[in-house]
């Protein structure tokens, strides 16, 4: 069972597990927030609740269904963890406590990846197809970034409102069979010979007559600024006051993982170098190697797929995590030594407003630790390079002044859009 946080790339995701001979499907989602809200305090934060009920609702539901013939033993729910300064970590752990105190889930397993060894998949398969599958699962993620792209830079320009929703969501399910057949044997151009043809019609969806709208860029905490319902539909909230948007993407989290792992791994080595302690520094050569060796991958085969699908259609491309420790080393804005999401927000941003883009947006769960150190770093640098910026901190209330503070933001950003112009793809 895999949770949903963007709805595209946990569909994608499933359909390559499911070509794998793992029998995966992707919860609904935000049904169960009720049932999440009873089993927390209210404390922890709000992916939490959200992931909590989701899992809740479903293995109630699968109850409903089969009756007696229902057994929590034949189940694995999915949910990454991450270790570092944050809370992510802590999610399964939580979530384990709580279905422990549930006699009829105690025996429901949590398969918990680590970002400790990269998310590497090993457990959940056999040792010898691991490579494959995380091969084929981060190409997954990257196609699924690349479709939710797709829908933001047609949506805005559609001739028939709702039709690029209906056509993505079509997509989505082309793709998940696409992935099902082609995924396994790692067949990456047949997945994006079918790619090429989803844009080529999503492009007739546009009419030509609607000129360029200002540009907006959305960073903050990965789950708030995928998961729609999470974030109240943000991107479309946005639209409607006349904006494009790009969101920052998944697969920049996963290079990122792979990128800190092998920065740690260098930072070790040279410690156990200077310390002459041999037999550790042998174990981080294998590391640097490995971690090397899959930033590389990821980073070439991220690279190949925008080349080509970015000849068809002007989509934004994605950052490189070096080049973002880099703005942030320049500006002395913070430190990869820090970790967490802010590593990638606050140089994002920065990036963003030396694009061209004509404001920013950043998104994150009420309380998110990463995201407020990144709104009180990045909120004077804003107002030095003069680019409009918003916070929008979530959780499942709703916030009376929240559109009138996106409308205002949108006005700012059409006023910079009117006297700079945009970046161009
Ligand atoms: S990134 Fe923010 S919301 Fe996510 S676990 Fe960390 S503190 Fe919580």
């Amino acid at each position: 069972m895999i949770p949903q946080m963007n709805r595209i790339g946990g569909h994608l995701l499933a359909a390559t597990f499911r070509g794998f001979g793992i029998h995966a499907k992707v919860m609904d989602t935000y049904k169960g927030l009720d049932l999440g809200k009873k089993f927390t305090s209210g404390k922890e934060c709000y992916p939490c609740q959200i992931t909590t009920g989701d899992i809740l609702y479903f293995m109630e539901k699968e109850r409903e269904r089969l009756g007696d013939a229902f057994d929590p033993e034949r189940y694995i729910y999915f949910m990454p963890e991450s270790s570092g300064p944050c809370r992510f970590g802590m999610y399964n752990k939580y979530q384990r406590i709580v279905l422990d105190s549930l006699p009829e889930l105690s025996r429901l397993k949590i398969g918990s990846l680590t970002t400790d060894d990269g998310y590497s998949l090993s457990g959940i398969i056999d040792k010898g197809r691991v490579r494959d599958l995380r091969k084929a699962a981060y190409f997954s993620v990257v196609v699924a970034d690349v479709l939710d792209r797709l829908l933001w830079r047609i949506r805005p320009y559609e001739e028939d409102p709702g039709t690029t929703d209906t056509f993505i969501e079509r997509s989505m399910h082309v793709m998940e069979d696409v992935f099902e057949e082609f995924g396994p044997e790692k067949a990456f151009d047949r997945i994006l010979d079918q790619m090429e043809v989803i844009i080529e019609k999503a492009k007739g969806l546009m009419d030509p007559r609607i000129p360029r709208k200002p540009l907006i860029g959305i960073v903050g905490e990965i789950y708030l600024r995928s998961h729609t319902h999470a974030n109240q539909d943000l991107i479309r909230v946005l639209e409607k006051y006349g904006a494009e948007v790009v969101n920052a993407s998944i697969a920049e989290w996963m290079n990122y993982i792979s990128y800190d792992r092998l920065r740690e791994a260098k930072i070790a080595f040279g410690l156990s170098m200077k310390q002459l302690r041999f037999g550790p520094m042998k174990k981080q050569i294998k590391k640097i190697l490995g971690f090397g060796s899959e930033l590389y991958y990821q980073e070439f085969r991220q690279k190949k797929v925008y080349d080509r699908l970015t000849s068809m259609i002007d989509l934004a491309g994605d950052h490189k995590v070096g080049d973002l420790e880099k703005v942030l080393r320049k500006d002395d804005l913070f430190s990869f030594d820090a970790g967490t999401e802010a590593c990638l927000s606050i140089p994002g941003i920065v990036e963003y407003a030396h694009e061209g883009y004509n404001g920013v947006v950043n998104v994150y769960p009420f309380t998110c630790m990463p995201s407020t150190i990144t709104s009180s770093i990045i909120r004077p640098r804003m107002d030095e390079l003069g680019i409009p910026y918003l916070d929008t901190p979530c959780d499942e209330s709703i916030q009376p002044g929240r559109e009138a503070a996106i409308r205002t933001f949108m006005y700012q950003g059409y006023q910079h859009f009117k006297q700079y112009g945009r970046k161009a793809f």
